[in-house]
């Protein structure tokens, strides 16, 4: 707007109208050597002057309305709208898989547990080799039956304690829960508009007008 040009009052010169922004009255003519006054006033008012401003702010506004910018509008506001739903996604899939890596952690912690528990209770001494080994070393059949009974109560109790372990083996579980409504809970609610945009077309414009402007109508 600024760079337009108006022609002065009182000595018809042309200007820039920026000479005559924020001014009012009379001053001093930016565009003669010989000083005299124009009035700001009288110089906008000039139908010259009017059409040249009426011009320029309509060129302006064509601008700010062209399909570029409101395209541009368009494009920001629901990529903003994708990356903020992405954003927060992400942020759920990362501290789901937090929680992921922490049930991780404790179910080798406990498997660990539980490997030293069996351990600890000395059953790999029990079992069919150092059996053999030891009866093959006895000729006595009544010594014999004396180790035999020996074995027998130790591989009771070891049933016994096998049991026990798969008790509490059964108790370490993990219980889903349902994949439901409440993910979308979580997610967060997308809110776009239902109903469609309802334009009159603009009155009083010229065909080429309506034709620019018509596609997004
Ligand atoms: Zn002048």
């Amino acid at each position: 707007m600024e760079e337009i040009t108006l022609r002065l009052e009182n000595c018809e010169k042309w200007t820039k109208y920026k000479n005559l922004m924020n001014k009012t009255g009379d001053f001093i003519c930016p565009e003669c050597v010989r000083t005299h006054t124009v009035n700001v006033e009288q110089t906008l008012k000039m139908s010259i002057n009017q059409e040249k401003i009426k011009r320029k702010k309509i060129e302006i506004a064509f601008e700010s309305l062209s399909r570029e910018n409101l395209h541009l509008k368009i494009d920001e506001h629901f990529e903003n709208l994708k990356n903020k739903v992405d954003l927060h996604v992400e942020e759920l899939i990362k501290k789901i898989n937090d929680i992921r890596i922490d049930m991780v952690d404790k179910i080798y912690q406990k498997k660990n547990e539980f490997i030293e528990d069996i351990n600890s209770v000395g059953f790999q001494h029990l079992n069919k080799e150092n059996f053999s080994e030891e009866m093959e070393n006895i000729n006595d059949v009544l010594e014999k039956l004396v180790i035999e009974d020996n074995y027998l109560k130790n591989i009771d109790k070891k049933k016994c304690q096998i049991k026990k372990i798969l008790d509490q083996l059964d108790k370490n579980k993990f219980e889903r829960n349902k994949i439901s409504n409440e993910i979308i809970q979580i997610v967060g609610i997308l809110k776009l508009t239902e109903e469609k945009i309802q334009l009159n077309s603009t009155i009083g414009a010229s065909e080429d007008f309506y034709e620019d402007f018509q596609p997004w109508l």
